[in-house]
C-alpha cells in the first residue's frame, strides 16, 4: 500500500505541496509624527513690517521698561519679597489683588475682542513666542543665509564653515536668550540690584530664575517654534470657537485662485482653464508654521499674513490683482462682499457687547484706581491683654497696628476712636510713616468704667492725615469690657 494520497481517479499518487503562509509585511506605525524642520523664506510686505514693527514695540516696551525710574524707584516693580507692587507711581499692596485680577480680566476680554473682530492677530503680532521666534529666524538669517541656503547647510556634512555659522547662530540665541532671562527676573527683583549680584554671581534663587528663562526663552524660540502653538498653546484650540461667519482672517480665494498650475507669463490662462494661482508656492514657504493656506482655514494658522506678502508679489509679478490670499470673512467670500461691506459687519452684537463690557470695567479700574486711599491700617487686637482695668477707673484694650503708606512722600498720621461714649486713644496720637513703608504700632484705647456693659463692642480707629484730607481710613475692631 502505497503512503501517497491518489488523484480522484485512483490512479496517479500525488505530492503534497504545503502551502507556506503568506508573509505579513512588518509596518512600522509610529506613535507621533517626527517634526518636520521648517525652514521659513523671508519675504517683504505690509504684514512683514507690521510684524517688525510689533517686535520693537513690544521688545523696547520690556526690555526698557525696567530701567525707568520714578520717585528714584523702578516704574514697574513686583517686589514679591516685600510684597508691594510699584506700577508708575502707584504703590499696590497684596490687599489691592483686586486690580490685578481686573486687569487680567481686562486683558482676556480684550483677547476676545480682537480676535471676535480679526482673529489671531494677537497670535501673529504680539505673542512673545512669534515675537522672538522672529527675532531668532532673524539671526538664523543674518548666519547662516536665507532659506535655500539653510536647507543646504543642513544638509551638508560638518565642515568648518557649518561650524563656524551654527557657533556663531546659538551664542547670539544664547545672549538674547540670557538677556530676556535677566530682564524677566528684573520685573520682581530691582533690576539695578540683580545686575550687581549676577556680576558678582551672588544670588543663587535669582541666578537661578534667569537661567530658567533663558533657556525656556532658547528652547521654545530656537527649536520648538511652531509646536509651542500648535500643541502646547491652549489659546491656539479654542479661539475658533470665538470666530464667527464675520471674523477677519487671512483666506485663500479659491473660485479664483483654482485650478491653479503654472502657466507661461501674458497667455490667455483662464481659456486654458486655469485659476489665479500659479502653484509656486511661495506662500507656503514663507509661513512660519510651514501650512498650505489654500487648505482652507488650519487651526495651526496664526494669522501672521506672510502669505498675504508672498502671494501679492507673485500676483504682482504676475499682472494679476492682488488679493488671491487676502484678509477676509467666510460671509465676504460666500457673498463676494468688498472691504467697506466686510468692515461694516464689524461692529455687531457680538462685538459690541465684548466692546461695553470691556469699556465698563476699563473705566471701574482706573476711577478705583483714581479715588483710592494711599493709606492701608490693619488692626490686630493684642492677645495678651484682652482687656484690663487701669488707674483712673479706664477700661484699656491693646492692638497692635500696621499703618501702609502707599505714598511717595512720607506721612504724619493723627489717630482717634470712636464707637463708645468717653472713647479715647491713650498712647501716642500722632505717628509718622515713611514713605512706600509700613510701621507697626502699639495703641491703647481707654473708655471710663461703666460706659458699656460687659462683652465685645464695636468701635472705630481713625486715622488721617492733617494735611490731606485724602488720606483718611476707619479700621473696624471691638472694645471688651471686663465683667
Ligand atoms: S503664492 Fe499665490 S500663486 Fe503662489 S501658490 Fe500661493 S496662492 Fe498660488
Ligand atoms: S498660513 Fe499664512 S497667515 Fe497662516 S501662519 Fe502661514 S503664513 Fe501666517
Amino acid at each position: 500500500m502505497s503512503d501517497h494520497p491518489t488523484s480522484a481517479r485512483g490512479k496517479v499518487p500525488r505530492k503534497v505541496i504545503p502551502i507556506a503562509p503568506a508573509p505579513i509585511e512588518a509596518h512600522e506605525q509610529p506613535l507621533f509624527e517626527a517634526r518636520k524642520k521648517i525652514q521659513p523664506r523671508s519675504i517683504s510686505g505690509v504684514f512683514a513690517r507690521w510684524r517688525w514693527a510689533m517686535v520693537w514695540i513690544t521688545q523696547l516696551f520690556f526690555y526698557g521698561i525696567p530701567w525707568l525710574q520714578i520717585n528714584a524707584r523702578q516704574a514697574l516693580l513686583f517686589d514679591l519679597e516685600q510684597r508691594r507692587f510699584y506700577i508708575f507711581g502707584w504703590l499696590l499692596y497684596p490687599q489691592d489683588f483686586i486690580y490685578l485680577t481686573t486687569l487680567l480680566i481686562v486683558s482676556a476680554l480684550a483677547l476676545f475682542l480682537f480676535t471676535a473682530v480679526a482673529g489671531r492677530l494677537w497670535c501673529g503680532f504680539s505673542c512673545p513666542q512669534s515675537v522672538y521666534t522672529e527675532i531668532f529666524m532673524w539671526i538664523e538669517r543674518r548666519t547662516e543665509g536665507d532659506r535655500s541656503a539653510r536647507l543646504r547647510l543642513d544638509h551638508s556634512g560638518w565642515t568648518r564653515e557649518k561650524l563656524l555659522k551654527r557657533l556663531a547662530k546659538h551664542l547670539l540665541w544664547l545672549l538674547i536668550a540670557l538677556w530676556t532671562g535677566f530682564t524677566f527676573v528684573g520685573y520682581f527683583v530691582p533690576i539695578r540690584t540683580l545686575a550687581v549680584e549676577v556680576m558678582a554671581l551672588q544670588g543663587a534663587w535669582q541666578i537661578f530664575w534667569v537661567l530658567f528663562y533663558a533657556l525656556a526663552t532658547y528652547g521654545n524660540a530656537g527649536f520648538l517654534r511652531e509646536q509651542v502653538c500648535t500643541h502646547m498653546c491652549p489659546y491656539a484650540r479654542f479661539q475658533s470657537a470665538m470666530f464667527d461667519k464675520d471674523t477677519l482672517l487671512v483666506t485663500y480665494d479659491a473660485a479664483r485662485g483654482e485650478s491653479r498650475g503654472p502657466r507661461a507669463k501674458g497667455i490667455d490662462y483662464q481659456a486654458q482653464g486655469l485659476g489665479d494661482c500659479i502653484d509656486c508656492k511661495l506662500c507656503v514657504q514663507v509661513c512660519p508654521v510651514g501650512i498650505d493656506i489654500r487648505d482652507g482655514l488650519q487651526y495651526q494658522c496664526i494669522g501672521c499674513g506672510l502669505c498675504i506678502d508672498a502671494c501679492n508679489t507673485v500676483m504682482d509679478k504676475m499682472h494679476y490683482p492682488r488679493g488671491l490670499i487676502r484678509m477676509s470673512t467666510e460671509n465676504g467670500m460666500a457673498k463676494g462682499w468688498g472691504s467697506a461691506q466686510i468692515l461694516r459687519r464689524v461692529l455687531r452684537p457680538r462685538v459690541l457687547i465684548y466692546g461695553a463690557v470691556l469699556l465698563g470695567l476699563t473705566v471701574a479700574m482706573v476711577v478705583s484706581l483714581y479715588v483710592r486711599v494711599p493709606l492701608k491700617v490693619d488692626v490686630v487686637r493684642d492677645r495678651g491683654t484682652l482687656s484690663r482695668i487701669v488707674a483712673g477707673g479706664q477700661i484699656e484694650n491693646i492692638y497692635r497696628v500696621q499703618l501702609g503708606n502707599a505714598t511717595e512722600a512720607p506721612q504724619r498720621l493723627q489717630l482717634a476712636a470712636s464707637g463708645l461714649e468717653g472713647l479715647r486713644v491713650a498712647s501716642d496720637t500722632e505717628v509718622t510713616v515713611e514713605a512706600a513703608a509700613d510701621r507697626w504700632i502699639v495703641v491703647r484705647l481707654q473708655a471710663p468704667y461703666g460706659v458699656a456693659g460687659p462683652g465685645s463692642h464695636p468701635v472705630q480707629l481713625e486715622v488721617h492725615s492733617p494735611v490731606d484730607g485724602a488720606i483718611a481710613v476707619q479700621a473696624k475692631t471691638t472694645f471688651l469690657v471686663p465683667r
